[in-house]
């Protein structure tokens, strides 16, 4: 299998790259992508031999070019579009952080290239956009994001199907006060209790905007109306979710708390094989599974995903943009956790939705956001 990563040295696209490595001889890799970890990427370039290779600045390019002659170098989001275009990929994985994965999604689906998609900004940002190109295209989106990975697998016949139920962890702050809530330190919200990610998403998971985004993105990969789609929250992280059939019937996928699994079944995918996996499950060692109701007054990012996927338009760009930059300020100690739900809320109220926005219309609509919560987040 001939596939690219966009976004290696993030940590979706360093599980991708020990997937690989564990499974000699199955893919080919193509190129890579990186921003500015130069020193993850020059070690990545020596495991799997790409021919191309883009990063942020032409410098970096240029630097790197004069230690690895033989690999073509690009550079800057072009540079990334080039490398999504290239038809020598069968397929290619889109890990790449925020806004940037939108345009090489797109680029890689007009060019008939399967895509693993693990940049959820994609589908909130634009689902309606890329999954009609994709549906004309007969491109596959194949999504990375365990939740979605774990409804792909358990979707047989999707007319039967009565709902999604989506699981989260609920974070670390499952069981704390609203007060603790508001007065959270940086230090403490990115201390997951399950899952060991990027800075973003893990600030994301602590207010439940994560799931709240995950409820937009199967939205929209699984075309299912948002009163269909359920939140349970579910603190071990076994069960990664599951679809409810018209008879009653509810399948689940389960398994250890590891993006291994759901980024090989995206590479591998309609197959599966050994790989990086090698612990088998153990019902009993699981011991129990609990379940209970997302508490949305402690999480209201949760409440304004769902109103803004439901009212749809430019409303779902709004929020992920303000929630990203105000993440991102929180991170900056520049405002508190709890101001990250307030901003968002206050830049969704004050937005006129435009229906059915074209991608410049989205683009700009996320340019203006931005600058508007980095300007109220700034002291
Ligand atoms: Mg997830």
């Amino acid at each position: 299998m001939k596939i690219s990563i966009l976004g290696s040295t993030g940590s979706i696209g360093r599980q991708a790259i020990e997937v690989i490595q564990k499974m000699p001889g199955f893919f080919d890799v193509v190129s890579l992508t990186g921003g500015s970890n130069i020193e993850v990427l020059r070690q990545q370039i020596k495991l799997v031999n790409p021919s191309n290779v883009c990063v942020k600045s032409e410098n970096d390019a240029l630097l790197l070019k004069k230690e690895f002659p033989k690999i073509n170098f690009l550079h800057g989001d072009e540079g990334l579009i080039d490398i999504a275009s290239d038809t020598t990929n069968e397929r290619i994985l889109v890990s790449v952080s925020g806004k940037t994965g939108l345009k090489p999604t797109l680029a890689a689906i007009e060019n008939n290239i399967d895509v693993a998609l693990a940049n959820k900004e994609t589908l909130v940002m634009a689902g309606d956009i890329v999954m009609k190109r994709a549906r004309e295209k007969g491109v596959k989106i194949l999504p990375v994001d365990s939740e979605h990975g774990a409804i792909h697998q358990c979707l047989s016949n999707r007319d039967e199907v009565e709902k999604l139920i989506i699981t989260a962890s609920g974070g670390p702050f499952r069981n704390s006060s609203i007060e603790d809530i508001k007065n959270a330190t940086v230090e403490q919200t990115l201390h997951h209790p399950r899952w060991n990610m990027g800075k973003k998403i893990t600030i994301d998971s602590a207010t439940l905007m994560n799931k709240g985004l995950e409820v937009i993105e199967a939205h929209h990969l699984f075309n299912m109306p948002y009163d269909k789609i359920q939140v349970v929250v579910h603190p071990q992280s076994i069960v990664h979710s599951a679809v409810e059939y018209v008879d009653g019937s509810v399948i689940a996928q389960l398994g250890f708390p590891s993006m291994h699994i759901p980024i090989q079944y995206t590479l591998t995918y309609p197959h599966r094989f050994e790989g990086i996996e090698t612990r088998s499950f153990d019902f009993i060692k699981a011991g129990r599974l609990d379940f209970e109701a997302p508490d949305m007054e402690k999480f209201p990012c949760l409440k304004l995903a769902f109103e803004a996927g439901k009212q749809g338009g430019t409303l779902p760009v709004v929020m992920n943009a303000a929630n990203e930059e105000a993440v991102y300020a929180f991170l900056d100690k520049k405002i508190s956790l709890w101001q990250i739900y307030e901003i968002t809320k206050k830049m969704m109220d004050a937005h006129k939705s435009i229906t059915n926005p074209t991608l410049d219309e989205i683009l700009e609509t996320d340019m203006i956001i931005r600058e508007l919560t980095k300007k109220s987040t700034s002291k």
